[in-house]
């Protein structure tokens, strides 16, 4: 290209094959409806949507409903979801599980392991990486033949998205400042992403197809687990704070004199309302819960356990909501949303917390919509599997990822 006009053209054209992209995800459109939802013209639009098809990116689905005046029938389109296979991998404490999707991060193979952490990471990647390629493998003997197009990473901790590190993490204090990204990048010969596990969640809320955000949109997600992890969209991006450290609600005090938290502090948030936190005090209650995982407990609620019902109401899910009130004074959501294996538990849990976050929340942020989430399974796993989803439906990234991933005769 000899001059910025036509860099500018490029970049505009760029912006409008991710914007198609991004609408043929979420339903099906004809070219007319594209046209007019983006405002671009007839023309452009078909030469970007032949230009997809003959990319195997989008498919024609057959036809749609005649117009009001008794037009001929429109062609549908949709998203290819099997045009590529997204590797996801998420890690924590306790274990390492992949899994590999399509585009609209359907699980085609998945597989966990109990996770050895070595001091030299090295020495643990080198065996995650081991069975990635084998899952790879698997999915190729099943017939699965498209290209593989990136791997997203769920990690614990502060995660500096930028340089694809993991800073630091309290569940794995033994890393600090390792490579993620590019070690795995190396040794997979893919794009790798990595993110903070509350982030990434985050992000697939977000992406999710019901999600629907206001311009003026401020999403919290709260994801309850063996600790607390937070995660906060405002306007639809991803809020990092200045040091990439944004934003770590589990780590504020509530209870001057609460357990002790792996932090050093007494009476964080998550000391109290993680699963954790649950199980401890059950277990405190009566001793013949000390064997209770939270599978278990949550059999046990259902059945009407009066003890474990009384402890997840008003215990676990008073401290829920009154850390809650607090994030609702500091950032005045309009939504909020809790996830993880104990929102299981239903309505009455889900009652109890919106009742004990608004009572103590100001006037100003009661507003909020406060809801449970509708992704099930393994969460962190569907939210590493989204940040590449995320990466590959930018323009900066969709050439650099789909360019690497298909034979170049396709590509223009
Ligand atoms: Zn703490």
């Amino acid at each position: 290209m000899e001059n910025g006009k036509s860099y500018r053209a490029m970049d505009l054209k760029e912006l409008n094959r991710s914007s198609v992209l991004q609408l043929l995800r979420k339903n099906t459109y004809s070219r007319a409806d594209i046209s007019s939802i983006l405002g671009l013209s007839k023309p452009a639009v078909s030469s970007l949507v032949d230009e997809l098809i003959q990319e195997n990116l989008i498919m024609e689905i057959g036809f749609g409903m005649s117009t009001e005046s008794g037009g001929k029938r429109p062609i549908m389109l949709k998203l290819n979801d099997h045009a590529g296979i997204i590797v996801a991998l998420d890690i924590n404490e306790r274990w390492f599980s992949i899994a590999l999707t399509s585009l609209s991060i359907e699980e085609i193979v998945s597989y966990r392991q109990e996770i050895t952490i070595n001091k030299d990471y090295r020495m643990t990647f080198e065996e995650i990486v081991e069975h990635i390629r084998r899952i790879i493998a698997e999915a190729q003997d099943m017939g699965y033949h498209q290209p593989v197009l990136a791997c997203g990473v769920s990690l614990k901790g502060l995660v500096n998205t930028k340089e694809g590190t993991l800073q630091y993490s309290s569940s794995i204090p033994v890393w600090t400042d390792i490579p993620v990204r590019d070690y795995l990048s190396e040794s997979l010969g893919i794009p790798v992403f990595i993110e903070n596990n509350a982030r990434a969640i985050t992000i697939a809320e977000l992406m999710s197809p019901k999600s629907s955000p206001s311009e003026d949109s401020v999403l919290v997600c709260v994801n309850i687990n063996l600790g607390i992890g937070t995660g906060v969209a405002i306007r639809n991006e991803i809020y990092r704070g200045a040091f990439d450290g944004a934003v770590t609600f589990a780590h504020t005090v509530m209870k001057d004199d609460g357990p002790l938290c792996r932090c050093g502090n007494q009476g964080c948030w998550e000391t109290l309302a993680s699963d954790t936190a649950f199980l401890q005090q059950l277990h405190k209650h009566n001793g013949n819960y000390a064997s209770l995982d939270l599978p278990g407990a949550l059999a046990k609620y259902h059945e009407g356990d009066l003890i474990v019902r009384e402890t997840l109401l008003n215990y676990t899910g008073y401290w829920i909501g009154a850390g809650i009130a607090n994030i609702l004074n500091v950032l005045n959501p309009d939504h909020l949303i809790i996830l993880g294996e104990l929102t299981e538990a239903g309505k009455d849990l889900k009652e109890k917390i919106e009742e004990v976050a608004k009572s103590r929340a100001l006037p100003v942020s009661r507003k909020v919509r406060i809801s449970f989430s509708n992704m099930k399974g393994n969460i962190s796993l569907k939210g590493a599997a989204t940040i590449v989803l995320h990466h590959f439906f930018n323009k900066s990234y969709h050439r650099k990822i789909w360019k690497r991933a298909i034979p170049s005769e396709l590509t223009m």
